[in-house]
């Protein structure tokens, strides 16, 4: 089935910095009242694939149908369909430049942030149509936040680095608890709870992209976009976030972005092969050329192409 919503302007439609991480309410899923995004986020649900990994439980949190973006006149992405499951990491792959981390910011509205972009389909988001009018791109971008490739920490003290989204969203109260329970949940807490004043800046690499995860599930997401996470990480950093990752995964939904094929095999459930196909003007457009369970797209790809990508004889 497939619906195509009229083509939207993007730009403009949120003034938060792409750092910006704001907060909501104090419990997940809590929206303010002139909010319409659902509250209904995580009801439990039946799995819909018999055998193995399910593809989703239930209801998909993400639902995108013949999804086109632009910039400007450079369409980067055609007629993309996919469903990411709840509590599951998806991983995107695919060669460099066919649209995944395009794709990646579709989903909490970031490209919004990116003068002259232009969406056109259907992005549902727990049945709602996420670029609907009546949608706050700053809530979107609460509930699903993000982590960057580089390491990005804010000029700040550890603890303000947590502190800062909550304390955005007006939270005074009981913000040691949740700094603490965030660092815990990034899996920092026993490295700097000794030092919490110092800046963030004195922190290992591996260790700011942890804070950075710290942050970013301070504000309550539901789900965590990572795009290339680890690609700035020494191997031992990276095995701790991908560690971390398979830890947040219980109360998470996760989309990563890798060009690591062996990344996205250790740590992903399911797995979206991208490619970029090139008209007769040579101008690359991304297509999402299949979706499976990770194992199966390593071990049994349907299509040729991403055979070919796996096994090394093309991107
Ligand atoms: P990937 O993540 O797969 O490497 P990207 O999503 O970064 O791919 O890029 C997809 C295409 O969109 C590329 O051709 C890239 O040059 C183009 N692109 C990405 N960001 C921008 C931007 N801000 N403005 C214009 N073109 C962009």
């Amino acid at each position: 089935m497939k619906g195509r919503a009229p083509a939207r302007e993007t730009a403009g439609g949120a003034p938060a910095a792409v750092e910006d991480e704001r907060g909501g309410g104090q419990d997940r899923g809590v929206a303010e009242a002139s909010i319409t995004l659902s509250d209904d986020v995580h009801a439990p649900t039946p799995a819909v694939r018999g055998e193995g990994q399910p593809l989703q439980d239930g209801e998909p949190v993400f639902e995108v149908r013949g999804l086109d973006f632009y910039y400007g006149a450079f369409k980067a992405l055609r007629d993309v369909d996919l469903a990411i499951g709840r509590q599951r990491i998806t991983a995107l792959i695919g060669p460099s430049g066919c649209g995944k981390s395009t794709f990646l910011r579709c989903l909490n509205r970031m490209n919004d942030l990116i003068p002259g972009t232009r969406v056109d389909g259907y992005i549902g988001y727990h049945g709602q149509d996420l670029y609907g009018d009546s949608v706050d791109p700053i809530e979107v971008r609460r509930r699903i936040g993000m982590v960057f490739q580089k390491p990005n920490p804010f000029p700040k003290s550890i603890y303000d680095n947590v502190a800062f989204g909550p304390r955005v969203n007006g939270r005074k109260k009981d913000l040691d608890d949740l700094v603490e329970r965030s660092l815990r949940q990034a899996a920092l807490w026993d490295e700097v709870k000794d030092k919490l004043k110092q800046s963030a800046f004195s922190l290992s690499g591996g260790q700011q992209q942890r804070l950075c995860i710290a942050r970013a599930v301070a504000v309550q997401p539901e789900v965590i976009l990572m795009d290339e996470p680890c690609s700035a990480l020494d191997p031992i950093a990276t095995i701790r976030i991908e560690e971390l990752m398979c830890e947040l995964k219980e109360d998470y939904t996760i989309v990563i972005v890798t060009h690591n094929m062996q990344q996205a095999a250790r740590v992903s459930d399911v797995t979206a092969f991208f490619t970029a196909e090139v008209d007769d003007n040579g101008s690359r457009t991304g297509v999402l050329v299949e979706t499976d369970t990770t194992n199966a797209i390593f071990t049994s790809p349907k299509d040729q192409r991403t055979d070919d990508y796996i096994t090394g004889r093309f991107g």
